[in-house]
């Protein structure tokens, strides 16, 4: 087990979302962050079949360049109604000519939901895997879901991605409509950062 005190750490991603929530999160921490962009990396392509696998692949590419700790999350929502999907594949359902464009990809999302046999309300969760990569070829994993529905129209200004239709259970705003702080306290992301700051901020 290694502890990230006082260390350098390298982001794996290159989504301005992500990374925001990922500063804020590790924040109260001692670590100096940096992101793979810092380092001119592309990403590499992702390949496995789940979110740890993915996450992996991310985390070990940039340890392996940088000789840096390096955190890469994979994350995406699995929809109940879709037999899971987008899943792994929450991203590339939002890829247009023009780029990423996540009000196409809820539009979509929406139409092929309610095109399906299943009945609202519609069930769907976040997941999200972390996988914290050493230069020297170990790994620690560390996972968080959240369960919700999806709810249309999109609703709120805050967040990304799919935050404006998915509306976690126990509550009555969307992602978007959370302040930040408010969906650090319960979001997958969260949950997983949880268990990562309980093992290497020691
Ligand atoms: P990847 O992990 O980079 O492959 O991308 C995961 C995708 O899942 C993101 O681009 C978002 O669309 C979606 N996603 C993951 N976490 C969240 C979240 O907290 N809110 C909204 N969308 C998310």
């Amino acid at each position: 087990m290694h502890n990230l005190s006082g260390k350098k750490l390298v982001l794996a991603t290159h989504n301005a979302g992500k990374i925001a929530e990922m500063v804020a999160l590790l924040g109260p921490h001692d670590v100096s962050i940096l992101s793979a962009a810092d380092f001119g990396l592309s990403a590499p392509e992702e390949t496995a079949t789940d979110f740890v696998g993915n996450a992996r692949i991310k985390a070990r590419f940039v340890a392996d360049q940088t000789g840096l700790p390096s955190l890469a999350d994979d994350s995406g929502i699995e929809i109940d109604a879709l037999e899971g999907a987008p899943g792994i594949y929450t991203a590339d359902w939002a890829e247009t000519p023009a780029g990423r464009d996540f009000d196409f990809a809820m539009r979509k999302t929406w139409e092929m939901v309610t095109r399906s046999s299943a009945l609202p309300p519609y069930s769907a969760r976040f997941r999200c895997a972390i996988v914290v990569a050493w230069p020297d070829g170990s790994e620690e994993v560390f996972e968080g879901a959240v369960e919700g529905r999806l709810t249309w129209p999109p609703r709120g200004p805050g967040g990304h991605g799919y935050d404006p239709m998915f509306q976690p259970t126990g509550g009555e705003l969307t992602f978007a409509e959370m302040s930040a702080e408010e969906k650090n306290r319960i979001s997958h992301r969260s949950m997983a950062f949880a268990a990562l700051t309980a093992r290497c901020f020691t």
